[in-house]
């Protein structure tokens, strides 16, 4: 029998000008979908302090140069703030979310004090300074800033064991324990990477969230996040991630490997495409 196709997506940020590596997610993307799949293009634009129209602009125009189609309906996450706030009401109603008031600088300092400082895949574990602060409510109602966090512990305990298929390594147990207690929604903006994308492939119905392997350990909260909210569980396939002649992953700084600047210097869709290792 014929495989069905998946729905898939790509999911940039518009904070600069897409790059070969962008290429490769991209067309990774679009031909996981495969016959009879669908396509999906999602603006990640939650930080409003780095994301540009002119760089979304860009993306659609790159990306359409390339040869991609997508289905109509960019979903763009800056429009649907109302979803995560939805989702973090659910899951504050559990129990498992707690504001929390530090700076970045107390963080640090308590790490220092306490003398231990497990890390996880984004830097050192948040030392759970907040969680379970007497005034908390009374804070949050004086209007202080703060952001939302997970309370790991109690989410795992209540989730209990998960896992998730990865077409690439096969069945993956999820340890969301080694992100402690994640961010949820920032201070600066009402969701948080983990959330927003973790509602989105649901809503969007995406059945193979393809991504670079930069992203493979999101994955452990990511799963998570839909035992705890009910959400259905995509599966999941990290790709490579293209690296300069010297070795160092593809990033904004490689302006002169953007897909624009290559097509400037004329360089062919093709070779673009060849360059980027999906010929
Ligand atoms: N927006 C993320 C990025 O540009 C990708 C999100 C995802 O695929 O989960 O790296």
């Amino acid at each position: 029998m014929a495989k069905r196709g998946a729905v898939t997506r790509f999911a940039p940020s518009p904070t600069g000008l897409l790059h070969l590596g962008h290429a490769h997610s991209a067309l990774f993307a679009h031909a996981l979908a495969g016959e009879g799949g669908r396509f999906l293009l999602r603006i990640e634009d939650i930080d409003r302090g780095r994301c540009r129209p002119e760089f979304q602009a860009a993306i659609h125009e790159d990306l359409a140069w390339l040869g991609l189609r997508w289905e109509a309906g960019v979903r763009r996450q800056s429009e649907h703030m109302a979803d995560y706030a939805r989702a973090l009401d659910a899951l504050d109603g559990m129990g498992l979310v707690y504001p929390c008031f530090c700076t970045r600088a107390e963080i640090r300092a308590e790490i220092v004090r306490s003398g231990a400082a497990p890390h996880g895949p984004d830097g050192p574990l948040y030392p759970g300074t907040c969680r379970g602060l007497a005034d908390a409510a009374a804070r949050v109602a004086a209007g202080e800033s703060h952001a939302l966090r997970l309370d790991m512990g109690r989410a795992v305990a209540r989730a209990g064991p998960l896992a998730w298929h990865d077409r690439g390594r096969g069945r993956v147990a999820a340890r969301p324990e080694i992100f402690g207690d994640a961010v949820l929604a920032r201070k600066d903006t009402p969701t948080s990477y983990h959330l927003a994308v973790t509602v989105d492939d649901a809503i969007q119905g995406v059945s193979l969230v393809t991504r670079g392997a930069d992203l493979f350990q999101a994955t452990h909260v990511h799963r998570l996040l839909q035992a705890l909210l009910g959400l259905g569980v995509p599966e999941y396939r990290h790709h490579r991630l293209l690296a300069d002649d010297k070795g160092q992953r593809l990033a904004k700084r490689h302006d002169s490997l953007a897909i624009r600047r290559l097509r400037e210097r004329g360089y062919t869709a093709d070779e673009v495409r060849a360059m980027a290792g999906i010929g």
